[in-house]
């Protein structure tokens, strides 16, 4: 017989992984916290990576207007005109993969000059595309075994 997986008390039946269901439960939440933070991570490249390659799609085609000295009317505009949409979508992640590293609203608010109230105003509600799949998942019955 073992220890409880969440307290490390002595366990008194065989088998069992925690003393208690909500000990149980406690080990299953932090382990879904740990999986979300994560997700915002994995979300938090893939944007970075979105917008370095806007940015180098941008340079390369002014490197190319250059040598032509003949670029199409609104070029440089169309080029640049999503950058903003991916600056915020990238700041709106950045907020939520700090939050789930545990970053309070005050933290945030002060990195992007706003207060803690504006901050969790602002992006309290934001959920990531890549946490529909993975945190869909039920919450196990009480007393199941893990
Ligand atoms: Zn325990």
């Amino acid at each position: 017989m073992g220890v409880c997986a969440w307290c490390q008390k002595p366990l008194g039946r065989p088998r069992a992984r925690f003393c208690t269901a909500a000990h149980r439960q406690a080990a299953y939440r932090a382990r879904r916290h740990a999986e979300a933070a994560v997700l915002a991570r994995v979300a938090l490249y893939q944007i970075t990576d979105e917008l370095t390659a806007r940015c180098y799609a941008l340079r390369m085609a002014l490197d190319e207007i250059v040598e032509q000295r003949d670029p199409a009317p609104g070029m440089h505009t169309y080029m640049a005109a999503d950058v903003p949409h991916l600056a915020r979508e990238l700041i709106r992640v950045a907020a939520v993969a700090d939050r789930r590293a545990g970053a309070t609203w005050s933290q945030i608010g002060d990195a992007l000059g706003i207060s803690a109230d504006a901050a969790r105003a602002r992006y309290g509600h934001v959920r990531l595309v890549t946490d529909q799949a993975e945190m869909s998942g039920p919450m196990p019955p009480a007393g199941s075994t893990p």
